[in-house]
């Protein structure tokens, strides 16, 4: 069988510990063999990371710009256990939160479904994809404890010195004070990202703020998303036969408990923040959920919901054997080939990925699995496999397929 050619390179952006061995497993076991793989190489192991004084994960952003799309591995955020651990020079940044901050971007998550894996809310059929304003509200808020009777306000000092007032609360006692902002241009960024991604897997999007006791500042999202809309976006929505969907909050959570799932829900960054942990536990597992994020000048980043699996890692190291699930490194790769493949105008590359997204499925819902799913499946007597065979078995599936 001749290999799938690739046209333009992905920016490949690999990690640490497990998902490190994963990822080459990956390669080897479910891509090289089919695909002429082309990648431009950037190690964002820590130890890389800090031999480049994090000059690396730089460089792999603004690659991201050049190509468009990227694939990354899960990498260590380092902490005071990792400086004496890796003998850092420094305790550098996540690196999530550089390339982010350098591409300005929305990150969505998906459920990815399989039969035997059932969510707790009997109604979801379909994935519900959550997206999350990632800027300001209460993560960039300033706060005060009020030790007792006086006056609090809000005041805005403009660059010309005059002044804005409004008592936020004449205190008779104690009490607690916050602070939040948010800017014009991050909302913005976030409604393009949003409706961006909406056009890209022709999903409905649906947002939601409490826009009626915030009349100031939840109404600016509400309002800044819907003249984005209006503008931008109304007459695409219309030729792919989706809708833009507004309510209040409260409404929408008890919309989303009752739906069947299949549409994008946009939230602010704390409700994005809650809500995420919400949909993922309810439809299985963090090892179950693909991630992309999604810049608004069209830039995108896949890689796996959860962290670098620390534990299996050293079990690994000690030679024991590890039972990780691949399946979210795996689509993070599956994600990059079909959007590197639309955008090249490639089809043999986009197909190849959405079979081998169809091959982790089959292999899962034949009762093939790794330990996490076996605790959770509704499939008697899964056979439970390492994380070797795991990727072994999905090969075999795969090449079935093909
Ligand atoms: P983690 O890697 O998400 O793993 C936490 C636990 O969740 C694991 O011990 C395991 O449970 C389970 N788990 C997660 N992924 C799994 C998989 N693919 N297969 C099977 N089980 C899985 O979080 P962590 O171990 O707390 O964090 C390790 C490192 O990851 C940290 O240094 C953190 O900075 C980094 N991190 C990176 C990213 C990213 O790059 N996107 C995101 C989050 C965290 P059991 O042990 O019970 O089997
Ligand atoms: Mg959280």
């Amino acid at each position: 069988m001749d290999k799938i050619q690739m046209k333009t390179p992905l920016v490949e952006m690999d990690g640490d510990e497990m998902t490190r061995i994963l990822w080459s497993m990956i390669k080897e076991e479910l891509l090289e063999p089919f695909v002429d793989l082309k990648t431009e190489y950037y190690d964002l192991g820590l130890a890389h990371r800090n031999a480049t004084n994090d000059q690396v994960t730089v460089d792999s952003a603004n690659a991201t710009k050049k190509y468009g799309v990227a694939v990354k591995c899960a990498t260590i955020t380092p902490n005071a256990a990792r400086m004496d651990e890796y003998q850092l020079k420094e305790m550098w940044k996540s690196p999530n939160g550089t390339i982010r901050a350098m591409l300005d971007g929305t990150v969505f998550r998906a459920p990815i479904l399989v039969k035997g894996i059932e969510p707790c809310v009997k109604n979801w059929k379909k994935p519900i994809t959550i997206a999350r304003h990632a800027y300001g509200d209460v993560y960039k808020a300033v706060e005060m404890k009020v030790p007792g009777a006086g006056k609090a306000e809000l005041v805005f000092t403009a660059e010309d010195g005059s002044e804005r007032r409004e008592q936020i609360h004449a205190f008779s006692g104690a009490g607690v004070l916050q602070g939040q902002h948010n800017l014009e241009g991050s909302i913005e960024s976030f409604a393009r990202s949003c409706f961006t991604y909406a056009l890209d897997v022709k999903q409905d999007l649906w947002f939601a703020t409490k826009d009626t006791i915030s009349k100031q500042y939840d109404h600016t999202f509400k309002d800044i998303f819907q003249e984005i809309f209006e503008r931008e976006f109304k007459d695409a929505f219309a030729q792919a036969g989706i809708t833009y969907f507004y309510t209040l909050i409260d409404d929408a959570v008890a919309r989303v408990m009752k739906s069947e799932g299949g549409y994008i829900w946009a939230c602010k960054n704390y409700d994005g923040d809650v809500m995420s942990d919400m949909i993922s536990s309810a439809f299985g597992s963090l090892a179950m959920m693909t991630s992309v994020l999604v810049s608004p000048d069209g830039y995108y980043e896949y890689e796996a919901a959860h962290g670098t699996v620390q534990r299996h890692y050293y079990k690994h190291q000690n030679g024991e054997e590890t039972s990780t699930n691949s399946v979210a490194t795996i689509f993070a790769w599956s994600g990059a080939l079909k959007k590197r493949g639309e955008l090249d105008e490639n089809p043999a590359l986009v197909k190849f990925a959405e079979k081998l997204e169809a091959a982790c499925v089959k292999t899962i819902e034949e009762g093939k699995m790794t330990k996490d799913l076996a605790l959770i499946t509704s499939i008697e007597q899964p056979t439970v496999l390492n994380s070797q065979a795991f990727i072994q078995a999905i090969r075999g599936t795969l090449e079935e397929m093909l």
